[in-house]
């Protein structure tokens, strides 16, 4: 099939990867067959202003990696961190102590809101670009991919389909575009749910903690039951070890204007039914400040929370990012959701975005440039996966070997060589560009030991 004058480019997602990828198609001068860049996106303009503590999505971590991709962007940074805080440490805390896992503090991450992002990446588009070459939709969700006429459906739209000359699949973990994918020959694919399920609560950041860190907590319940509905015990002190049945990790995040988006995760057979059952702001209240004294939750906070659901992930795995025809494409998680412990989803997916845009650029022929999209990516979006997945142990007995390395590291880094002891995995990934293949290979043995010591502690159950 020819390429149809206008088709352009179709990205469904206006995620960080599908709004960085229109930025850059744009900002290169595309050949005009990718002329317009067109962008569907399910839900409502993140520009639309919300009542206090309702637009308070989780917050991601811009490191390294993610921060290489917008600079791409000829003054799109500047817009973006003006809406994040800086932060370079990680503080652990545990009892009365507060562990300062350090990172480089010349190095910060910046943490940002989704939804200030997308709306900071969406103003810019819009600012840069004439309706002509550039249309972003809303509230336009995909609902059916035919590969072999090139055509998408809309609900929300026309009826009439819309064609495409490039089509890019940015829509997300449980991407629409992908399920046409699936229907191919050689398109080997996995989901498997995340072993955690979350909750957002935006409150005013207590002065205790500081601004420029990410606060983690762990506390035990006495509201947890297992599978069989069993209560599994009264409060007990916060401690550092993991996966325990009645463990509720709290992760509190800065946000501008002296608020804190705090991430609240459980894993199965933990479910919190007391915290889940709190059907008043007085209560939720007492429940927050008894285990997370610090932490002050204003009324309205506390209702957008109680009215908000319970949202799990999941992981992604696909054998390559093309389709057979050689016109559509995945990025981001559509193509790899993975574990957030890391904190290198949206990193790894705007490193996505980078290396399309420059496949699309350097390579005349289409089919190819996505081939050599999936051949770069795929490897190292793969190895980002079983990063995320095992370079943190699981085994409680291996923790205390983690932190003690962590804690270790940064004074004997100084005086030993990187081949006898390497950065740390965080390090590696969230401060430095290296291939995420690369630091497999430099941490291979750890990553092995943990790998098999995860899988020993969940079949021998959660207190292992
Ligand atoms: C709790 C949590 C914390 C995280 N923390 C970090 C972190 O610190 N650092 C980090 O790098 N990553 C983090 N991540 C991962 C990060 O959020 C994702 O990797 C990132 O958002 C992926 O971007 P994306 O553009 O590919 O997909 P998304 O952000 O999921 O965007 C996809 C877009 O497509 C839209 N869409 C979906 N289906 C359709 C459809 N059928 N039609 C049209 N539009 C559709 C969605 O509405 C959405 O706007 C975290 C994830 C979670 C859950």
């Amino acid at each position: 099939m020819a390429d149809a004058a206008g088709a352009g480019t179709v990205i469904v997602g206006a995620g960080p990867a599908g709004l960085l990828l229109a930025h850059l198609l744009l900002q290169a001068k595309p050949k005009p067959h990718f002329l317009p860049v067109r962008v569907f996106e399910a839900r409502n303009d993140p520009r639309t202003p919300l009542p206090l503590y309702k637009e308070r999505q989780y917050c991601v971590g811009l490191s390294a990696r993610g921060q290489d991709g917008i600079k791409r962007v000829d003054g799109l940074w500047d817009e973006v961190e003006k809406r994040g805080m800086p932060s370079s440490q990680f503080v652990l805390h545990t009892g009365n102590r507060a562990i300062a896992l350090k990172r480089n503090p010349g190095k910060p991450s910046l943490l940002i809101n989704q939804r200030a992002l997308a709306a900071t990446l969406v103003s810019e588009l819009e600012s840069r670009y004439s309706k002509d070459d550039l249309e972003v939709n809303f509230n336009t969700r995909c609902e059916r991919v035919d590969f072999k006429s090139r055509t998408v459906s809309f609900n929300g739209k026309s009826e009439n389909p819309v064609s495409y000359n490039l089509l890019v699949g940015a829509d997300g973990a449980r991407s629409a575009v992908r399920n046409e994918f699936i229907t191919q020959r050689g398109f080997d694919y996995k989901q498997t749910n995340m072993p955690y399920t979350f909750k957002v609560l935006y409150v005013p950041r207590p002065p205790e903690l500081s601004e420029e860190a990410v606060h983690a907590f762990r506390v035990t319940k006495d509201d947890a039951v297992d599978e069989n509905g069993k209560q599994s015990g009264g409060f007990k002190l916060p401690f550092t070890g993991t996966a325990s049945k009645t463990s509720l990790r709290f992760s509190c995040f800065p946000t501008p204007g002296d608020g804190m988006s705090v991430l609240i995760e459980w894993s199965p057979g933990t479910t919190p039914t007391e915290l889940l059952s709190i059907k008043s702001a007085g209560e939720l209240k007492t429940y927050i400040e008894k285990y997370m004294p610090p932490l002050k939750v204003p009324v309205e906070a506390a209702e957008v929370f109680i009215n908000q659901r319970p949202t799990s992930s999941m992981k992604v795995y696909c054998s390559k990012f093309h389709d057979a025809g050689g016109k559509a494409v995945l990025i981001g998680d559509a193509a790899h959701a993975m574990s957030n412990a890391l904190g290198q989803g949206c990193n790894s997916s705007l490193q996505d975005v980078v290396t399309l845009s420059q496949c699309l650029h350097e390579v005349e022929d289409l089919t190819k440039a996505l081939e050599r999209y999936t051949e770069k990516q795929t490897r190292e979006d793969h190895a980002a996966a079983y990063l995320s997945e095992f370079a943190f142990p699981q085994a409680k007995w291996v923790l205390p070997f983690f932190y003690l390395g962590n804690i270790a590291q940064p004074a004997l880094g100084k005086v030993l060589p990187p081949s006898i002891l390497a950065p740390p995995i965080q390090s590696l990934c969230s401060e430095t560009l290296t291939p995420y293949s690369e630091i497999v290979r430099i941490h291979k043995r750890w990553l092995s030991f943990v790998e098999i010591t995860n899988k020993m502690a969940a079949s021998k159950g959660p207190d292992s």
